[in-house]
């Protein structure tokens, strides 16, 4: 049967059957965070639908505004432009149908597993028998039955997660929306509560006629989902739909899986334009927060054989045990760097990385400087400030206020921490953790 499946183009398998009538619609929607820069907006002319009956996969790096999008869908915060229509009706604040599983449930801990998932009622004005009723049976769905009367600090986090979902279901939304539901669990229990997931959504046991799951997890959304958007970075964007027409249970090992998944990574590692060129950092450029130590990995796992210099990004976050949010920045990183070229799904090591892989740890040193000072503005810009100021020393925040009139102050901060890393690897100044005081003590000038 999987062999046969296998042999079978994915477009050519039948899908959910019957797409109902549309339940949700965002249109154009835009969203900024109150600061003056306008390339401060997180999400930019979003478009999508969500029909009866799919569960639809919302894939995007980490900060490319998924959570933003949900919370705005599920009405906790408005959109900047745009609009957002619930069963036909525009969306103003929070709607009784719109339910939402979090990342790490924020249970209450000194109520029991069924006041935690009766508390979603209470807060409806449901009365205190049909509270009851209604949270045995979906603490009883979500396989939580015998677990009614523990605390939360006695649950381990799969369970935890589980009473999310309850609190979740027991509202019997019409619309479910899931932020990274199963990120925060280890590989075994994520698995388990995603296939039980599925296992009632295929067999009908739950109301809910339409699911909006967000991951940066490009497995995760090829196994659940029937349609998955990919969501842009800075500012997100759609910028691909693609259709899953595997029949549930999915087998993550079948080829045509596989395919799809490596098909997902090039989209996502396309150049929106297309062109060929290297992107340049500018002076007040995000930078990602990544360590020397990783990209020093990568550059020898690629330079080595079978890959003699050249990846494929799924294949290699495979043989790592990576995601995309652990490979992608430092892949972006070496590209910053000029140390490869990342495209089309993938990664292709510049000649001056493969004399990197075969140098001793000094001579990287003294190459990565040179990477450094050549293509990365701020690290050029502190070197130059701190050789021009008498005593050759200068404060973190000088540089930090600076960025963050571009940047977010968290980014802000982030990407001043990564320059302090990669310069204190190349040498090319020093950096106190205690006085936050740049300098270039024990550095040659
Ligand atoms: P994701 O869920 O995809 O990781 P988020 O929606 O959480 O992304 O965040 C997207 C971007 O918006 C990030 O750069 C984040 O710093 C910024 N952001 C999110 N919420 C706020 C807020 N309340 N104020 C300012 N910036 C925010
Ligand atoms: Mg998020």
């Amino acid at each position: 049967m999987q062999n046969l499946k296998a042999a079978i183009p994915a477009e050519l398998l039948p899908t959910r059957p019957r797409l109902g009538d549309e339940i949700l619609r965002v249109a154009n929607v835009t969203r900024g965070f109150d600061r003056s820069q306008e390339d401060l907006l997180v999400l930019d002319g979003v478009n999508l639908s969500l029909r009866e009956g799919e569960i639809v996969g919302l894939l995007g790096r980490s900060g490319s505004g998924k959570s933003t999008l949900l919370r705005i869908i599920c009405g906790l915060i408005e959109p900047t432009g745009g609009d957002v229509t619930y069963l036909g009706k525009p969306l103003k604040g929070p709607v009784k149908g719109v339910a939402m599983v979090f990342q790490t449930f924020a249970l209450f801990p000194w109520l029991t597993v069924l006041q935690n998932v009766e508390a979603g009622l209470e807060a409806q004005g449901v009365g205190a028998s049909e509270r009851r009723t209604r949270a045995l049976a979906a603490i009883d769905l979500i396989g939580l039955d015998g677990f009614e009367n523990a605390y939360p600090r006695e649950l381990s986090g799969g369970m935890r997660q589980r009473v999310g979902f309850a609190r979740a279901l027991v509202v019997d939304p019409t619309l479910l929306l899931m932020d990274e539901p199963f990120s925060a669990l280890d590989v075994l229990t994520a698995e388990n509560l995603r296939t039980d997931l599925l296992d009632l959504w295929t067999h009908g046991r739950m109301p809910i006629k339409s699911v909006l799951i967000v991951t940066h997890n490009i497995e995760e959304a090829v196994f659940m989902c029937d349609r998955i958007l990919v969501l842009s970075s800075n500012p997100g964007r759609v910028v691909a739909e693609i259709k899953v027409a595997f029949r549930h249970p999915r087998n993550r090992l079948d080829p045509s899986f596989r395919n799809l998944v490596d098909e997902i990574y090039a989209k996502m590692t396309a150049r929106p334009t297309g062109d060929t060129a290297r992107k340049e950092l500018e002076l007040n450029s995000q930078l990602p927060s990544v360590s020397t130590n990783l990209m020093a990995g990568l550059i020898e796992t690629v330079a080595a054989a079978p890959y003699n210099g050249r990846a494929d990004m799924p294949e290699i976050a495979r043989s790592l045990h990576l995601e995309v949010d652990d490979l992608f920045p430092v892949a972006e990183a070496l590209q910053y760097l000029d140390f490869a070229d990342v495209r089309e799904g993938d990664i292709t090591l510049t000649p001056a990385a493969r004399v990197f892989a075969e140098l001793g740890t000094q001579e990287r040193k003294m190459m990565f400087a040179e990477h450094l000072l050549r293509h990365v503005p701020l690290a050029s810009r502190i070197k130059r400030v701190l050789n021009e100021r008498p005593g050759h020393r200068a404060p973190r925040v000088r540089f930090e206020q600076e960025l963050e009139d571009f940047l977010s102050d968290s980014i802000a901060e982030a990407t001043l921490d990564a320059v302090i890393n990669w310069g204190r690897y190349g040498e090319i100044f020093s950096y106190n953790d205690n006085t936050e005081i740049f300098s270039l003590a024990d550095v040659e000038a």
